[in-house]
């Protein structure tokens, strides 16, 4: 099974259609039917490492100031509390918390509602420990990995430029930085240098105006960490949009 990364951008790709609404509908008719999906979104932050553990985790609707017709948005994916206890062990020694509280936010489900409309693949979240630093979440990747034998569908999904000070939108203007900055994220992604995007911080000043905060950017180290020799690298998605980078990255 391949492993994904996908830039998410604005809750409002779960309603419109564009071009990378298009692209994600794509690529989900394009995959193999998985058994279940891990989806580490952006927006599960923690302080530690959780995952979902119910059967049929709630729609999140983890934002404000949109169109009602985003709020009545359900994803109504069964959970998979089997998967949720087998990472427990396919992660340890990082201590890794059931949770019956969270369940699908639109970092996961504004992707997923194009990618597999029917929402009958089961679902389970896994949180990003804040706390831990960025090569703590590319080798938790390289756990997950093992997983992609089993017929589960790794998806990150974050943003590879995630700087909303800078804007987004349709007027919005292309900066160079963030070019750049996508550029050497699509290098490093095909000669499989996991160790050196999660050194992301080296990489100069773009990545400190791209990567202001690394919520959106850690997604990316479990897509990349879970690589496997011989996987094919493509961009399934692609495009700047002001401060965000659309990028998908597909190994596999
Ligand atoms: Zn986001």
């Amino acid at each position: 099974m391949p492993a994904l990364f996908i830039g998410h951008g604005s809750p409002m790709n779960a309603l419109v259609t564009n071009k990378w609404t298009e692209d994600w509908k794509a690529l989900g008719a394009s995959l193999p039917r998985p058994r279940a999906i891990v989806a580490i979104s952006a927006h599960w932050y923690t302080d530690g490492t959780g995952v979902t553990a119910v059967s049929t985790p709630r729609t999140i609707h983890d934002f404000g100031g949109f169109p009602r017709a985003l709020f009545e948005i359900q994803y109504p994916a069964p959970g998979d509390p089997d998967l949720a206890s087998d990472l427990t062990e396919i992660l340890a020694p990082t201590p890794v918390v059931l949770d019956s509280y969270w369940g699908l936010d639109h970092g996961t489900w504004s992707v997923l509602v194009r990618m597999f409309p029917k929402a009958d693949v089961p679902v389970v979240q896994l949180s990003i420990d804040g706390t831990a630093p960025p090569e703590t979440h590319r080798a938790l990747g390289e756990r997950l990995a093992s997983l992609r034998d089993k017929g589960v569908l790794l998806v990150g999904s974050g943003n590879v430029v995630h700087n909303l000070r800078a804007g987004f939108g349709d007027q919005a203007p292309e900066y160079d930085w963030a070019k750049r900055f996508d550029e050497k994220v699509r290098e490093l992604a095909v000669s499989g240098d996991a160790e050196q995007l999660a050194g992301y911080e080296r990489l100069g000043p773009d990545a400190e105006l791209c990567v202001p905060t690394p919520d959106h950017y850690y997604p990316l180290l479990y897509t990349v960490g879970a690589r496997r020799e011989g996987d094919e690298v493509t961009f399934p998605t692609e495009g700047l949009n002001g401060g965000v980078s659309m990028l998908a990255v597909k190994l596999g």
